[in-house]
């Protein structure tokens, strides 16, 4: 007999038919109902036993965690909290579960101690929602650019080029780690080395995108990315997956409305898709923002967040614009700041994106024209500007509620003189960069595109306050379990 997936039996009610459901033991109460989960849904499925007429060493197996069989009749229910349930003629078990060793109990545990059983914590609801929902996530994001005519492209995930400047790389080799070959100068011989090079692990697909846009037109990425970063942060991962499109002939000001219509999509989907998960990961913050101080509680639920980006237009203004009003806010004047705003020029801390994102517009807010000495040396070179004090680029951040930086991007330099200029100010090797800067010697022309940090867009999405928590085994400093 074939399974079916309990979603589909709670979908299609086809009440009278013998069925056979498989999953795993949410709950078993009175010796007679059994709560069954298989993944397919958050809702459980209930099966009725006949304790009276079973072995009694098989219902002694129906334990929490176990995985199970029943085949039975689907009826209506009797009980109240669901319509259906199956009236058992058989259960079978695939792998018991004893409750004096499995690590998880039926009850709430922290996150914490989940993070150290990761290998289990799908098993918990709230982790269930979760990664269903990144799934939904990562297909509206291919959905959203293959709608629109983008080309999925593969990136290197080892590369030979270190220069990009986006973070600490990993270094990638073959070489013995004691007693590695030197050179007569007495420094590593790479030459050696599987690559005959000295390689690393990518921090970015972004230059190898923008070749294949300057042929194909609309493309993006979607890979894993990689940073050494030592940011001990709730937002910060060594392993992440980047989401980088890269289009032909677009400004910043098409970038921008590229990027706020991807995270609208994106956000629309999973709130159409994913409502029973987003219930359970709404319920779970609800109640998570009851242990806070009143002052500190978010002023909306879950969905009322979501929907709040989708129905608002993001505010857009400049670094320069916003470096003015973070000077004269409250918090600054109060010295309440961790990191004073002093004036034009200096990086943004995510304190100072939150306040402007939280406090002062209360909206998604899209942050443009960086100065130059802050951001990297590919970012197109703005013209001078009446009351701007320094060098600007055509970047542009964008920010949201919770989150700080959720995207990166730019209009790229496309003008090759000027790139290769900024290049050596910023002592970028341009030998080893040759095929980069062979887009702009032949047949090169405007572009932009930007960086969507994945987790960060599920984090916001799911309303979990780590990213540890939305990527199913995190690698952060000093963890690489699993
Ligand atoms: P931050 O200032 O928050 O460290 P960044 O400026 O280093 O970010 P970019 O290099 O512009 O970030 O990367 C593009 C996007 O990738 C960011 O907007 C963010 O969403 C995401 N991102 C960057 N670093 C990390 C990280 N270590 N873990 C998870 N996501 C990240
Ligand atoms: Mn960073």
């Amino acid at each position: 007999m074939q399974r079916t997936k309990i979603a589909e039996l709670l979908r299609t009610e086809r009440v009278g038919t013998e069925v056979l459901v498989k999953g795993w033991v949410k709950a078993f109460r009175n010796n007679q109902f059994i709560a069954l989960n298989d993944g397919s849904t958050p809702n459980n499925l209930q099966i009725v036993v006949d304790f009276e007429h079973m072995d009694a060493a098989l219902l002694d197996r129906i334990k929490y965690g176990a995985a199970i069989g029943a085949r039975g009749t689907l009826i209506e229910s009797q009980g109240k909290g669901q319509k259906v349930e199956v009236k058992a003629a058989e259960i079978i078990v695939y792998g018991d579960c004893n409750p004096e060793e499995f690590p998880l109990q039926p009850k709430k545990q922290s996150l914490e101690f989940l993070r150290e059983h990761a290998h289990l914590r799908f098993r918990t609801n709230t982790f269930a929602a979760i990664f269903r929902t990144r799934h939904a996530l990562a297909y509206a994001i291919h959905k959203f650019f293959n709608d629109r005519g983008f080309y999925y492209q593969h990136t290197p995930i080892i590369t030979a080029s270190d220069a990009e400047g986006a973070g600490e790389m990993f270094r990638v080799t073959t070489l013995p780690l004691d007693g590695a070959p030197r050179t007569e100068a007495g420094e590593i011989d790479f030459s050696l080395d599987f690559f005959k090079r000295s390689t690393h692990l990518t921090v970015s697909g972004q230059l190898e995108a923008e070749l294949a846009a300057l042929a194909l037109g609309e493309v993006y990425t979607f890979g894993p990315t990689f940073r050494a970063e030592n940011s001990n942060t709730t937002r910060h991962l060594a392993e992440f997956w980047m989401v980088e499109p890269e289009v032909a002939f677009n400004d910043l000001n098409d970038n921008m409305n590229l990027a706020e219509d991807m995270l609208q999509y994106v956000i629309q989907y999973a709130l159409e898709h994913c409502a029973d998960d987003l219930k359970i990961l709404e319920d779970r913050l609800t109640e998570e923002e009851k242990s806070k101080p009143q002052d500190q509680r978010s002023e909306m639920t879950l969905t009322e967040k979501l929907r709040f980006v989708i129905d608002n237009e993001f505010i857009r203004l400049t670094y320069t614009e916003a470096i003015d009003i973070l000077k004269n806010s409250a918090p600054n004047k109060k010295g309440k700041f961790q990191y004073p705003v002093e004036g034009w020029g200096t990086d943004l801390q995510s304190e100072h994106e939150r306040y402007l994102v939280e406090k002062h517009f209360k909206k998604p807010v899209i942050l443009t024209n960086y100065p130059a000495e802050i951001k990297a040396f590919y970012m197109r070179q703005d013209e001078p500007k009446e009351g701007v004090p320094g060098a600007t680029v055509s970047a542009m951040d964008i920010l949201f509620p919770g989150i700080g930086e959720i995207v990166g991007g730019s209009q790229r330099e496309e003008r090759y003189d000027r790139l290769v200029r900024r290049m050596g100010e910023m002592h970028i090797p341009t030998e080893e960069l040759y095929w980069y800067l062979d887009t702009r010697r032949f047949g090169s022309c405007p572009h932009a595109g930007f960086g969507l940090g994945f987790e960060r867009l599920v984090l916001f999405v799911t309303g979990m306050t780590n990213i540890r928590d939305v990527i199913a085994f995190p690698r952060y400093p000093g963890n690489a379990e699993f």
